[in-house]
């Protein structure tokens, strides 16, 4: 369960980040080959061994480094309890159509969700970012569930690593849309999406951080230059509907997130997807198709709807099959490039929204 330290963010009061370099004390997973390099002539070896280190921590997955074995017995025993960084295995559920969901408990008890999700050329991990989520936007499971804290950067990668030996194959994709708000915690993000990249060998493009958006951090994520793409959870044709669903929205114009998400494609020359959560209804009528086009006319941009996927908290309806069909078409008569998200891992509560690792259970299956 997660521990409630606060419900809802004041967004404006979120610190300036500074992008630095990790402290040295931090596990080795999440950590360059230069970086690996580094530590071990530190410890007196020669720089080759950074890159036997990387091989292992990378390749072979190991979980100590007493598992080392091309290192000598001494120098292992000496570094046996020095952190890598690997989470435990708490929980896993199969879904029937082959999504697994993974419940991993970090090193202070806390548990945290990421889901593998597999297709025929893809195999995709949906990561989590934060110990649930402070935003508490009101359809969403993990805003509901309360915060605790950021993830670090090895607690991102050791998700994507645990997804890769568990199918026994190679990560394609990687989506920032497990638990929390990613641009809060942008500096480990940042970090990890560079490991992910250079330590495990997963293109920039492949990645996806999706945010709800938080004044000023769309344009820091720009400056960094990655190729990822950004996705920005819009929900709503105008600032009324979205404050309503989002309550952090309310410091955050509509005007000025879509400014920001100008500038996003201007720095990176990367387009931007916004999804849209559909709720029946409510954000799914002709009007809202056509307000909708009209914020996004000109836009280099892509649109995911998404059906909303039910949580108990509230009683939002999921949309029919046929009225997504008339949105996306609505959508497409006006200029819009628009797909459809039909989650998958529905009924392990795997699904985008679902993810509130609140599961009673205490040993893996
Ligand atoms: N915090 C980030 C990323 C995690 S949520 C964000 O909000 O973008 C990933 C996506 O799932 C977001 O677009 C989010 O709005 C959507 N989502 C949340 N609850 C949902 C639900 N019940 N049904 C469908 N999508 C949901
Ligand atoms: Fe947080 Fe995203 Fe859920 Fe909103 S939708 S509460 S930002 S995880």
């Amino acid at each position: 369960m997660v521990e409630t330290v606060e419900k809802t963010a004041d967004v404006s009061a979120v610190e300036p980040i500074h992008l630095s370099e990790r402290p040295t004390e931090a596990p080795l997973l999440g950590r360059s080959l230069e970086s690996l390099t580094e530590w071990v002539m530190q410890q007196g070896q020669p720089a080759y061994r950074g890159k036997q280190l990387h091989q292992w921590i990378y390749g072979k997955g190991i979980r100590s480094l007493d598992e080392v074995t091309v290192f000598s017995k001494q120098w292992r025993s000496q570094l046996k309890d020095f952190p890598i960084g690997r989470s435990q295995l708490h929980y896993r559920s199969v879904s029937p159509d082959g999504t697994i969901k993974y419940l991993l408990k970090l090193i202070d008890g806390h548990i945290i969700e990421a889901v593998g999700i597999p297709s025929d050329k893809r195999l995709t991990v949906c990561v989590s970012s934060q110990i649930g989520c402070p935003m508490g936007c009101d359809f969403c499971a993990t805003g509901k569930g309360g915060f605790a804290r950021n993830l670090e950067v090895h607690e991102i990668v050791d998700q994507v690593l645990t997804v890769q030996e568990d199918f026994q194959r190679r990560v394609s994709n990687i989506v920032f849309m497990g638990m929390g708000e990613p641009l809060l915690n942008t500096e480990n993000v940042v970090a990890a999406v560079r490991s992910l990249n250079q330590d495990i060998g997963i293109g920039q493009r492949m990645i996806t951080v999706s945010t709800v958006g938080i004044p000023g951090y769309i344009r820091r994520l720009a400056e960094q230059r990655l190729q990822i793409t950004l996705a920005v959870s819009l929900h709503a044709s105008n600032q009324t509907q979205r404050v309503q669903l989002i309550p952090s929205a309310e410091k955050y114009p509509l005007k000025d997130l879509l400014d920001e998400c100008r500038d996003y494609v201007k720095i990176t020359g990367r387009r931007v997807t916004f999804e849209y959560v559909v709720l029946a209804d409510l954000n799914d009528q002709r009007e809202h198709a056509l307000e909708l086009a009209s914020e996004l006319r000109g836009f280099q941009s892509h649109v995911n709807l998404i059906p909303y996927n039910p949580i108990t908290e509230v009683d939002y309806q999921r949309p029919t099959r046929q009225r997504v069909e008339e949105f996306t078409q609505q959508l497409k008569e006006k200029g819009i490039t628009v797909s459809v998200r039909y989650s998958r891992g529905l009924d392990k509560d795997a699904a985008c929204g679902q993810l509130r690792a609140s599961k009673a259970v205490s040993s893996v299956s």
